[in-house]
């Protein structure tokens, strides 16, 4: 049986053109007029002044840092549940993570334990240098109550917006919320370009010095002369002519990623109405998830014992990819020694939840194999 993904690359068909264009005018390069249109066209749908394309995510969030002024030994905080490319780049600078949980209404950071976290390091004289939220799943965080309370303390805010493009609040767009945010185009996420990212802000000086250090950091000069240590972030125009091809169709994305999770959703509720209890990511008011990954919690307790590790190793056995949730940062051995403020929402999150296949190209046979396999396990643990 063909394997089921958790999200695969799905193209929309104009992609290979665009690259095709990149081959005859031979802009085979860190820039063209592929990267230029795929930038305008990223602005456009963030509603941003200002765009970098990058070779990733994980380097808009490292560039991010580094125009904040994040330096050795300064402090960070960070949403401790997240992907560890959120908080990577901060121990690139040589600066101090300071992991924060997360609250139930969207699992992304929560704002009253920032509240917390910021009254102590200021009466210990060392506020972070900057806050990284992140919108989870594309579920948006309280992105505007964070920024309020940074605000109060002079503190800049990156959103990574890396898994929310297409998301919005009240219609204002994922990614266009703090001092920067931050996309990925990576193979998995709601659009790719195989891999890449952006940089965004509404600071146009900021997006210009993105760039020069994105490019090895060139003075201008005939020659190479270098004043500062630079990067090699640019993304290729080859691959910005697949990101042409792919934002073209994002709307549709984002509509059948959201219409599998109303598919999860009626499926389960057959089973939640004989006694079973499955939860899931629910949308606050006004809140619009782009839905990247539908998640459900499995809390044994209210399941007749069903763990989401059953479900995950059944599906495995049908060659149906499954994921548990991402493991909360001030649980990973990397970070074991950084500080971390707690309440632990994100501990029973990544015990209880997983990620189901979400690809916005999966077929109604695909899911009919995924739900035939999930009728096995429930009709299992109903009777006992
Ligand atoms: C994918 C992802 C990133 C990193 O993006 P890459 O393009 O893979 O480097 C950062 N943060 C989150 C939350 C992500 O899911």
């Amino acid at each position: 049986m063909k394997k089921i993904w958790l999200s695969s690359p799905h193209m929309g068909g104009n992609e290979i053109s665009y690259v095709q264009q990149a081959f005859e005018t031979n802009w085979i390069a860190p820039l063209g007029p592929n990267v230029d249109a795929f930038e305008q066209l990223l602005q456009n749908i963030v509603s941003i002044k200002h765009a970098a394309a990058l070779s990733s995510g994980t380097a808009a969030m490292h560039l991010a840092l580094e125009l904040l002024g994040v330096k050795y030994g300064d402090h960070v905080f960070c949403q401790s549940f997240t992907f560890a490319a959120s908080a990577n780049p901060i121990v690139y600078q040589g600066a101090i993570p300071v992991f924060i949980d997360s609250e139930f209404d969207t699992w992304n950071m929560d704002p009253n334990l920032l509240i917390s976290a910021l009254e102590e390091a200021k009466s210990i004289g060392n506020l972070p240098k900057v806050i990284i939220a992140v919108d989870l799943y594309g579920m948006p965080a309280k992105i505007l109550e964070i920024i309020g309370i940074a605000n109060e303390y002079g503190i800049p805010v990156i959103e990574d917006a890396a898994e929310a493009l297409g998301s919005k609040i009240d219609n204002n767009p994922c990614g266009g919320f703090g001092d920067f945010g931050v996309l990925s185009f990576n193979g998995n996420k709601i659009i790719t370009t195989s891999g890449g990212g952006a940089l965004l802000s509404q600071n146009a000086e900021m997006i210009e010095k993105a760039r020069f250090l994105a490019t090895q950091a060139r003075d201008s000069a005939p020659h190479y002369q270098h004043s500062h240590i630079g990067y090699n972030y640019r993304m290729s125009n080859v691959l910005a002519g697949i990101g042409r091809g792919q934002l073209e169709f994002l709307n549709d994305r984002v509509n059948a990623r959201r219409a599998n999770f109303e598919k999860y959703v009626h499926y389960f509720s057959k089973w939640n109405s004989s006694g079973f209890s499955i939860q899931f990511q629910d949308e606050p008011q006004g809140y619009y998830s782009n839905r990247w990954l539908t998640c459900i919690l499995v809390d044994p307790i209210s399941n007749n014992g069903l763990t989401r590790e059953v479900i995950r190793l059944s599906l495995e056995k049908d060659n149906i990819e499954s994921r548990p949730l991402w493991k909360p940062m001030h649980q990973q051995p990397i970070f074991a020694e950084s500080k971390a403020y707690l309440n632990g929402v994100s501990d029973k999150l990544f015990e209880e939840g997983l990620c189901m296949p979400s690809g916005s190209n999966l077929t109604d046979q695909e899911f009919d194999r995924i739900f035939e396999c999930l009728d096995h396990i429930f009709a299992i643990y109903q009777n006992k």
